[in-house]
């Protein structure tokens, strides 16, 4: 007969995405190791290397041996965050999962509030968004504005106005994001998709203990991009839209023209107007093929069933 106290743990597998992560790395096991002491779970730490070129993963390989609890898995090549947390999550065994970035801007003593709110209150997942964006380029901070506006018009999944991707899970759910296999993964979306009931802690926004953003503006406006695509057609339906106008407001033209050239002859003039009209069009008309390129794109990378990552190095079964 097992007493109550043999009873094993619930433990918490916590996914760390790192790529380039040297400096921040060792301040955050530093506050994991820390906050471990006062929780009632067990940790599990499930460290990710994303093709970093700095020391990470020798960092990540000389914690593993000295705390049981980390294990690390190391990518052939930089494949993203979100192949990242993908990996994780497919390798965690925690009762409970979650996600966070290393530089400690997701605050690892929220995770005690967050535990909480799903053992007592009975949520399935708790996030995390952040209310300030202080520290940020204003001008970074307008276009993410603009982004979740626009996304939540679009799209029927609910896309939270800075909500980070630092979560606590239930293994239900984490079953559920892991069966959405597709590759071109929008975490943000997925969580939704995914439904559950989701608290949202706020807090102000903390900026990176050591290291750089790896978000240059750019990659970001990709990423927005990707987003739109993964969640939403309506830029197809809207192409459509703008066709059928066009094509109602030429008929009206033609009907104008016709009655015109009846009335008062045929003077030949008007060449600059037709010129910018011909452009455009012509440009309207690439654009919308460019819509269609990219739904067309992403559909192209899904059907090739690439992996999502590729692992070079790690100390799981082993
Ligand atoms: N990250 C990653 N692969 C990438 C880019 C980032 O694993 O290609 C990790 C990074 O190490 C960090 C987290 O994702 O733990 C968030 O990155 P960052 O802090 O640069 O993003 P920000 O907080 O500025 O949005
Ligand atoms: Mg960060």
């Amino acid at each position: 007969m097992k007493k109550e106290k043999d009873i094993k743990k619930e433990t918490i597998s916590v996914v760390v995405p790192c790529y380039n992560e040297e400096e921040a790395l060792p301040y955050y096991y530093e506050a994991m190791d820390k906050l471990s002491k006062d929780l009632k779970q067990d940790l599990e730490f499930v460290f990710v290397n994303d093709g970093s070129r700095d020391k990470t993963l020798e960092i990540l390989k000389s914690l593993a041996k000295k705390d049981k609890r980390i294990k690390y898995i190391s990518f052939s090549r930089n494949f993203g965050k979100e192949a990242a947390m993908y990996a994780g999550f497919s390798n965690a065994t925690g009762d409970y999962v979650t996600t966070m970035d290393v530089d400690l801007q997701d605050p690892p003593e929220l995770l005690k509030e967050m535990i909480r709110f799903i053992k007592e209150d009975g949520y399935d997942s708790v996030g995390v968004r952040r209310v300030t964006r202080k520290g940020e380029p204003p001008i970074r901070s307008f276009f993410a504005r603009c982004f979740y506006k626009l996304i939540n018009k679009m799209s029927d999944i609910e896309m939270v106005d800075g909500a980070r991707d630092y979560r606590l899970m239930t293994r239900q759910m984490v079953n559920a994001l892991l069966e959405l296999k597709e590759y071109n993964r929008y975490s943000k979306g997925l969580f939704s998709f995914v439904g559950f009931n989701t608290k949202w802690l706020e807090y102000e926004n903390v900026e990176r203990v050591a290291g750089e953003t790896k978000w240059s503006f750019w990659k970001l406006f990709k990423y927005a991009i990707e987003g739109i695509v993964a969640f939403s057609t309506v830029p197809l339906v809207l192409s459509s839209i703008i066709g059928i106008l066009l094509c109602v407001v030429a008929f009206l033209f033609i009907l104008v023209i016709i009655a015109k050239t009846l009335v008062f002859g045929d003077p030949v003039s008007g060449w600059p107007s037709l010129a910018c009209i011909i452009i455009f069009l012509g440009g309207l008309q690439l654009f919308c093929i460019g819509v269609m390129g990219e739904y067309l794109s992403k559909t192209y990378l899904e059907t090739k069933k690439r992996p999502i990552y590729i692992v070079k190095d790690t100390n799981i079964n082993k």
